[in-house]
């Protein structure tokens, strides 16, 4: 079963004030459309951002499938779900840009009721009394069985793309465009923070939920181990300490860098060097280590993350670390783009002990700590 998220964000609306529409404006520091393309990563198998075509210098950074949104929202849902035909996706969750804060739940029902249903979405029953009228009160409606809809709204994804090939358009969201194909829709439970930002105050609002949130810390560790070969000198932590032996590997073998760049792919859950550098691709064949490190924080920005600290430790009988400890961290803080006061190198040895101990090889323990941007 493969799953996609298409996020509609190619709206122009701009009552929550300013010029830039709404997905685009700020939340805590970084755009709306941030926070939600965050909220699917690792529930989905893939996304697909729908964005009008005037905003695409603002999304460069989101490294997502594109697609431009059409003259309606049902259309550019429709541009998405034929962008993913063919592709091999089985369901699809069609969510408003607009709502990033839907919790982790909400996602997992939808996904689970849609074992049973053709489709699902999220709602909340309305709790307060029903008015009908202008300036006055004209009379009352009955709640019973009345739902405020959310979004992710999902689908089994032929369904969902026949559903809308074949409707006549002017569809109020996608739930309706399924029923209207003869498809049910089962509710699952909404979130009242699960908000869809259109006024200034809905900011506020959103502002709030998100720090009630606490603080989002991602952890990572790496180790790596480069043996001994013929040489003159080991790079270690970005610097060339002089030493009668050198580490054998493809690239500069510098072991520390590995094992920080692994810690740091391991906080954001995204592989280790070797996914994103395959060896076995000519291209990376020699390549220098900081050309890894430097991807690894470039992704630790996409994600909207930044580095708190890291801690390296060497662990090898020779050459000595210590001496070299501040270049080591100088070198680190040039390429990671952070303070030194960030980043910690230190060396033990194992006692005499194992392939370090008898002086095979030097082995690197690092691990990180990321904290939201
Ligand atoms: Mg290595």
């Amino acid at each position: 079963m493969t799953t996609a998220a298409i996020i509609v964000a190619a709206g122009r609306g701009t009552r929550a004030g300013g010029d830039v529409p709404k997905q685009w404006q700020l939340l805590a520091g970084r755009p709306v459309l941030a926070h939600t393309i965050d909220a699917f990563r690792g529930h989905v198998d893939r996304i697909v951002l729908v964005i009008h075509p005037d905003d695409r210098p603002r999304a460069a950074g989101f490294d997502l499938h594109m697609v431009s949104g059409g003259a309606t929202r049902a259309e550019s849902v429709r541009n998405a779900l034929t962008a993913l035909e063919g592709t091999g996706v089985t369901r699809v969750l069609i969510h408003d840009g607009a709502r990033p804060l839907v919790p982790v739940p909400v996602i997992a029902e939808v996904l689970k009721a849609l074992d049973q249903s053709v489709g699902a979405a999220p709602a909340l029953p309305v709790t307060d009394a029903l008015w009908r009228g202008g300036a006055q009160v004209e009379g009352t409606a009955n709640r019973d069985g009345l739902w405020r809809a959310q979004t992710p709204q999902g689908f089994r994804f032929d369904a969902i793309l026949a559903a809308h090939r074949a409707h006549p358009g002017h569809a109020a969201d996608d739930v309706e465009v399924a029923r209207w194909a003869g498809h049910s829709v089962a509710i699952v439970p909404g979130d009242e923070d699960n908000l869809k930002l259109t006024f200034a105050a809905d900011f506020a609002r959103a502002e709030a939920i998100l720090k009630g949130r606490g603080m989002d810390i991602r952890l990572g560790n790496g180790f790596d181990v480069h043996a001994f070969t013929e040489g003159d000198g080991c790079w270690l932590c970005g610097v060339k300490v002089p030493h009668g032996r050198a580490l054998l590997g493809h690239s500069d073998a510098d072991v520390g860098m590995h094992a920080l760049t692994d810690a740091i792919y391991g906080a954001l859950a995204e592989g280790d060097i070797g996914v994103h550098f395959p060896p076995s691709d000519p291209q990376w064949k020699g390549a220098a280590s900081h050309i890894f490190l430097r991807h690894a924080m470039d992704r630790v920005a996409a994600r909207g993350y930044r580095l708190a600290n890291c801690d390296v430790t060497l662990i090898c009988e020779r050459p000595k670390v210590g001496p070299h400890q501040a270049a080591m961290r100088a070198a680190l803080a040039g390429i990671m783009g952070v303070d030194a006061s960030r980043i910690s190198v230190k060396a033990t040895t194992s006692e005499r002990l194992g392939f370090t101990g008898r002086e095979e090889g030097i082995a690197a323990l690092a691990t990180c700590a990321l904290v939201r941007a």
